[in-house]
């Protein structure tokens, strides 16, 4: 009997060759799948790329973004603080940003400042310098930690006493020059931090026994005095690179970001010229030329106010090195100089506007702040807020208002056998009374 003759069997049969079927079918098209998906997603892309206008074996690539997968290195470079610093470094920069409210009060306009002596290795803005022009020197090769290489530098004091800091948490030894008429505050500062300190008489920078120059000089008899392979190196914080660079990256960036881009003026003394040039830089670029004002502060006996309004430092009788006296007639340290340095250079055409601030301003705004806000503050310090209030009443003039910017340098504790001092002998701790802020400073609404 055939099998087309038995009707179960010719089901049996036909069921079994179905199932057969089926699971070659099903075979083949999971072995052809692949392919043909492939072959789909190509002739996709093939399609996105005549759109996007990329070529055939392409991809579209992801847009660049940050990399977010690491965590950022701890310090001034970095844009959100870490939980936990890593050393002394990891306390540079992030300072706060503080309205002053009795001279915002006083000028009807926000004034407002970055608390630079809350830097928390040397507080002053110079441990951001001090601590990049030591991390700039060993990647070039000019330091090499534990292996007695010393740093060498000439300073009033701010900038040797971060260096200081730095030198003992990194593993070098530090030679400050400083000149003598300094406050002692600084002098024992750096003593107790384990730095070699040399005062010299003041000089004018022409003289081989300028602080300065000694400092460069000592940097270059180091290999011969130690004889043991290590290295003297010259911090130079007037001509480096390394210091106006470092408030362009950090402390100019702070400030745009904490401010959110909403500031009429930033206002700073000069000293190496370095806060002033890196912040400017800075926020000329972010803000904008014309948005955001830039104004020198500068005390009594300095040539910058000459070369900011006028063009010129000074008159060739007054030129610094050609007379035998102070290299500037101010009780203020750290701001004020009578020649051009690499550091104020870089930022000089970006200076819109230059306010001179005598010292007896500078002593009562001290005291002022003192009295209605309780802010302790060095001579710099108060000449920023002088002429941060002379800043704020031209923007009121003008019609313009906004914010204005300036920089607490440091405490008043670094000066007080000198400026607190004089502050005292000249009885402005009793005197002021019923005074207005304008009235005491002298100043025209
Ligand atoms: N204030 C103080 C107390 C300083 O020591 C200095 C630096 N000499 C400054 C302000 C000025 O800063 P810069 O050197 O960036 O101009």
């Amino acid at each position: 009997m055939s099998v087309s003759n038995h009707p179960k069997a010719y089901t049996s049969a036909a069921l079994v060759v179905a199932f057969t079927a089926g699971i070659c079918l099903t075979l083949g098209f999971k072995d052809l799948y692949p392919d043909l998906q492939r072959r789909y997603e190509q002739r996709k892309r093939t399609k996105e790329a005549a759109l996007y206008g990329h070529r055939e074996s392409s991809f579209l690539p992801p847009v660049e973004l940050e990399d977010h997968t690491k965590p950022e290195p701890p310090g001034p470079n970095s844009s959100t603080p870490p939980t936990i610093q890593i050393g002394i470094e990891g306390l540079i920069g992030h300072t706060k940003l503080v309205r002053i409210k009795s001279l915002s009060e006083a000028t009807g306009c926000e004034i407002v400042a970055k608390a630079e002596l809350l830097n928390g290795a040397g507080n002053s803005p110079k441990d951001r310098v001090a601590l990049h022009m030591i991390q700039v020197a060993e990647k070039e090769g000019l330091l090499k930690p534990y292996n007695g290489d010393t740093i060498y530098e000439g300073t009033v004091g701010s900038t040797g006493i971060s260096l200081a800091v730095l030198a003992r948490a990194k593993g070098y030894k530090c030679h400050i020059c400083m000149p003598s008429d300094m406050s002692m505050e600084k002098v024992e500062l750096l003593h107790h931090l384990g730095a070699t300190v040399e005062r010299v008489s003041p000089a004018p920078i022409t003289s081989q026994d300028h602080f300065v120059n000694l400092a460069r000089r000592r940097a270059e008899e180091h290999a011969g005095k130690w004889k043991d392979g290590s290295k003297g190196f010259f911090a130079n914080q007037f001509e480096s690179g390394a210091n106006w660079t470092a408030h362009f990256e950090t402390t100019g960036p702070e400030i745009f970001e904490q401010t959110q881009g909403d500031i009429a003026a930033f206002v700073s003394g000069a000293g190496t010229g370095g806060t002033i040039s890196g912040v400017a830089c800075y926020l000329k670029q972010e803000v904008g030329l014309k948005d955001v004002s830039i104004v020198l502060a500068d005390p009594q006996g300095s040539g910058l106010y000459n070369k900011v309004k006028f063009g010129v430092m000074y008159s060739s009788h007054e030129r610094e090195g050609t007379r035998r006296r102070q290299q500037v007639d101010t009780m203020v340290e750290g701001i004020g100089i009578n020649r051009l340095t690499n550091n104020f250079e870089k930022g000089v055409e970006l200076i819109d506007d230059a306010i001179k601030v005598t010292d007896t301003q500078a002593m009562r705004m001290a005291r002022w702040l003192v009295e209605k806000d309780g802010i302790f503050i060095g001579s710099s310090s108060a000449v920023n807020c002088v002429a941060a209030v002379c800043t704020a009443l031209r923007l009121k003039k003008e019609g313009k208002g906004g914010r204005v910017v300036t920089v607490l340098c440091d405490s008043g504790n670094r000066h007080l056998s000198k400026f607190w001092k004089q502050i005292a002998s000249q009885g402005l701790e009793e005197e002021h009374g019923n005074l207005g802020l304008l009235e005491l400073l002298e100043l025209e609404s």
